[in-house]
């Protein structure tokens, strides 16, 4: 059931705008609006899920497929070194969007890139050129 204060719930029903990658009948991917690296992008389940222990067993089964999927492609793609996934439960573990989402973060040889990140605003051309790559 959607939430009215969800932001992830607004960008699914299109009302808040989103740079879609990818979509099945359980799963939306877009990318983030921070990313941490080229071509982070964002899985969430259609459905609203506070987070990892109140998703259903099938809707993180097509979470973690769409994440593969994507994955691939920003190896093939975007010429990514590797990938980190990263799912964030709870406010003591990093989790500041309470609809269950995982980071598709691509990861380069040279990116400078330590974790956790600290979140800067990205270019809205940028990210929207390296999501028409990514579609
Ligand atoms: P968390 O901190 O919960 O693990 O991740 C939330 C992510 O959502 C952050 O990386 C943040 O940049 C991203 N985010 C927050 N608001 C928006 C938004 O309105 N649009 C998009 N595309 N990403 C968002
Ligand atoms: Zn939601």
């Amino acid at each position: 059931m959607a939430d009215q204060e969800c932001i992830f719930c607004r960008i699914l029903t299109g009302e808040l705008p989103s740079e879609r990658v990818d979509e099945d009948e359980r799963t939306v991917s877009f990318m983030d609006i921070s990313p941490a690296t080229a071509g982070h992008a964002l899985v969430i389940p259609r459905a609203h899920a506070r987070n990892l222990l109140e998703i259903s067993a099938e809707d993180l089964s097509a979470v973690a497929l769409a994440a593969q999927r994507l994955a691939r492609r920003v190896c093939e793609r975007l010429g990514a070194d590797g990938v980190n996934l990263i799912n964030s439960c709870g406010q003591h573990a990093w989790q500041t969007v309470f609809h269950f989402h995982v980071h598709v973060i691509p990861r380069y040889a040279d990116d400078p890139l330590r974790l956790p990140w600290t979140p800067r605003p990205g270019d809205p051309q940028e990210i929207a050129r390296v999501a028409q790559r990514l579609r």
